[in-house]
């Protein structure tokens, strides 16, 4: 059983040290005593893909910072991370601040090389929700390429699958089009919960439907939502899957550090009991993204952020 050397809490005070993502020991570190690593965390700040408010960019330092206060045991889930899963920090990856595509190029190259391809998965903190894309098709190509792609389950007020924004295809609106195009992910096991609010044409969900998404608006959420996501999680069986998380898909009160907020979404009580209910997933890789920690108030996203990544990687330990 693998297992992650944390700086004890009661000897280093959690505001002390190297800042790293739940304060876990660098990729190098870990790499250099040749222990396996489960997880490897990474960021991507960038932001090129934003078609509102920028600032994403600096999601992954604010998430790096508020998660030195997340301590290894997890009361609801009952698992201790450090005891179960050896994670580690390998920094940021590379990125172009004027290029979606190449920034997209970079980062899967770099999160290709993260550890060993099966044993190690990838949670990426963004960053804009362009960034999900990369992690995704590393992930996919780490899997062995699993014909029909992985089953997805995707948290954002917004569905994702915009074709194009200003002519930019490889945005924020349309990281599960071109990854449902590119094969990475299979539309009819993927679900997109928390979608609502405003669109600019109603043609804008055509796409995930005709494509299979289930899609599980927010008022729906409320009207039996968690049976509904149960019922897919029990489908989908031992299928690899992918979460990715959109701050948004929380309520701005819950989550105002964020470049797109809608109003009426989920408090962070019920988001991270949505997520912790997906225990038992055969969960392959994740990201949290949208994090705009100029909009936020007090860490209050960043913190949900962090609080979210430790949930996450408790899935699967
Ligand atoms: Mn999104
Ligand atoms: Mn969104």
């Amino acid at each position: 059983m693998s297992k992650t050397v944390l700086p004890s809490g009661r000897v280093q005070p959690r505001f002390a040290g190297i800042c790293t993502f739940l304060r876990v020991p660098q990729v190098e570190d870990v790499a250099s005593e040749n222990r396996p690593i489960d997880w490897a965390i990474y960021g991507v700040p960038s932001d090129a893909g934003v078609t509102f408010r920028p600032g994403a960019r600096f999601g992954p330092r604010a998430v790096r910072e508020a998660s030195q206060y997340i301590k290894p045991y997890l009361i609801e889930q009952g698992v201790h991370l450090a005891e179960r899963l050896s994670i580690a920090d390998a920094g940021d990856a590379p990125v172009n601040p004027y290029s979606c595509r190449q920034t997209l190029d970079g980062v899967a190259a770099f999160a290709s090389k993260l550890g060993e391809a099966r044993q190690t998965r990838l949670l990426a903190i963004g960053g804009d929700h362009s960034i999900a894309y990369a992690n995704l098709k590393a992930t996919w190509e780490r899997r062995g390429k699993p014909a029909g792609g992985l089953a997805v389950i995707h948290f954002d007020a917004h569905m994702d699958t915009v074709d194009e924004v200003w002519g930019e295809k490889w945005g924020h609106a349309s990281p599960f089009r071109r990854a449902i195009e590119d094969g990475l992910i299979d539309p009819k096991s993927m679900i997109s919960i928390g979608i609502r609010g405003t669109l600019n044409d109603p043609a804008d969900l055509n796409y995930a439907r005709q494509h299979g998404v289930t899609l599980v608006k927010f008022d729906e959420w409320r009207k039996g939502g968690p049976q509904a996501l149960a019922a897919f999680v029990s489908r989908l069986a031992k299928r690899e899957t992918y979460i990715t998380f959109d701050v948004d898909a929380v309520d701005p009160a819950f989550c105002p550090g964020t470049g797109t907020p809608v109003a009426g979404g989920f408090t962070s009580a019920e988001a991270l009991e949505a997520v912790r209910s997906l225990r038992g997933i055969n969960l392959v890789g994740a990201d949290i993204v949208e994090v705009l920690p100029d909009r936020d108030v007090s860490e209050i996203t960043a913190t949900f952020a962090a609080q979210l990544m430790a949930e996450i990687l408790g899935l699967s330990a």
